[in-house]
């Protein structure tokens, strides 16, 4: 089944958040004494989120992203992505991770059902790595990355969030970590969710850090996969592995977004930046059977036709959404 929204966008994509909480607080998502935790009882339960997925499957989603806050720190989970993969219809589960939990859980995770993580990393020196995400630990990191590879996943991507001044010095060494291995090192424009102090000096466009990889490497334009995110790719020559830009910010790529959020509260949005979404709770323990798919096509169809990311937005943690 296909689902095409108001402005003729193929939705297929669930970014699904299993929780609000995390073991770090990086600087630009977090402020740094965290954000109000959800209360227990207002986070969904492990069915409540097997149901909203089975029926966006059903409504033509064909992959779903598990995000959070930190996915690896939500008790269960390995037990739960054994459910989601087995909803007919998935093509693709995938999960995004600060991988500091990895090395413990990769083994279970690959078994379970994930076929592919994305590692947010924004340092490659211990110190810088700490200091942006409050004090994790680098090394955790790496051990992670490298047993998700003794477990047999794809090379990982990595998500960078380049901020100036704090880590764009590490773009070229980023961008070299493809020469070699076949990660696909992901670029992302600094977006000032939650406009913690000096914020408007940190954002570097897509287009600068293009221009740099490319003035020290000859860069190959890749054409974009089936159900492809909103980066534009390319292969330094030769390489093993891609670079790929995601401006959010420059370059907003609304006309093109295919996916919805639902939030560990259970708020589904068509957008990241529309507001606190339709609260999916009342539909879920509903006694219509058909409220909840109902819901959530009327999610999908009323995705706004682009971001209104404002400078008097009020601030929201990207934790808290599941970015
Ligand atoms: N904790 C997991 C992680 O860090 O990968 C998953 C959730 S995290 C909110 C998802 C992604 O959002 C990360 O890649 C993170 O870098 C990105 N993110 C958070 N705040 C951001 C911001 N202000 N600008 C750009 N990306 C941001
Ligand atoms: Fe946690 Fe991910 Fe936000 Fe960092 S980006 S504070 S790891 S949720």
């Amino acid at each position: 089944m296909e689902l095409i929204d108001t402005y003729g966008r193929r939705i297929n994509y669930l970014r699904l958040s299993v929780t609000d909480r995390c073991n770090l607080r990086c600087s630009y998502c977090m402020p740094p004494d965290g954000v109000p935790k959800l209360a227990h009882g207002d986070m969904l339960s492990y069915e409540d989120l097997f149901r909203v997925a089975r029926e966006s499957v059903a409504l033509g989603i064909e992959k779903i992203r598990i995000t959070g806050g930190e996915p690896l720190v939500r008790k269960g989970l390995v037990g739960f992505i054994w459910r989601l993969a087995g909803i007919a219809g998935l093509r693709e589960l995938v999960l995004t991770t600060n991988g500091l939990l990895l090395g413990e859980m990769v083994v279970a995770l690959r078994r379970a059902g994930v076929r592919r993580l994305n590692i947010s990393l924004d340092s490659l020196k211990p110190e810088t790595f700490s200091s942006i995400t409050r004090g994790g630990d680098l090394r955790k990191v790496l051990d992670g990355i490298a047993a998700a590879e003794a477990a047999g996943f794809p090379p990982v991507k990595i998500n960078m969030v380049v901020m100036r001044g704090i880590n764009d010095d590490e773009v070229l060494d980023f961008a070299a970590l493809t020469l070699h291995k076949g990660y696909a090192v992901r670029f992302i424009e600094y977006m000032p969710t939650i406009r913690e102090e000096g914020w408007s000096s940190r954002c570097v466009t897509g287009a600068e850090i293009l221009e740099r990889i490319g003035r020290r490497y000859p860069l190959l334009p890749l054409v974009g996969a089936d159900m492809a995110g909103p980066s534009r790719n390319y292969r330094i020559s030769g390489a093993a592995g891609s670079i790929g830009i995601i401006t959010p910010i420059s370059g907003h790529f609304c006309g093109s977004c295919n996916r919805i959020r639902v939030t560990a509260a259970g708020f589904a949005r068509g957008c990241l930046f529309s507001g606190s979404g339709i609260d999916l709770k009342q539909s879920l323990h509903s006694s219509d059977q058909g409220e909840l798919r109902e819901t959530l096509r009327r999610v999908i169809v009323g995705k706004p036709g682009r971001h209104q990311l404002a400078d008097d937005d009020t601030p929201v943690a990207m934790s808290q959404i599941g970015g």
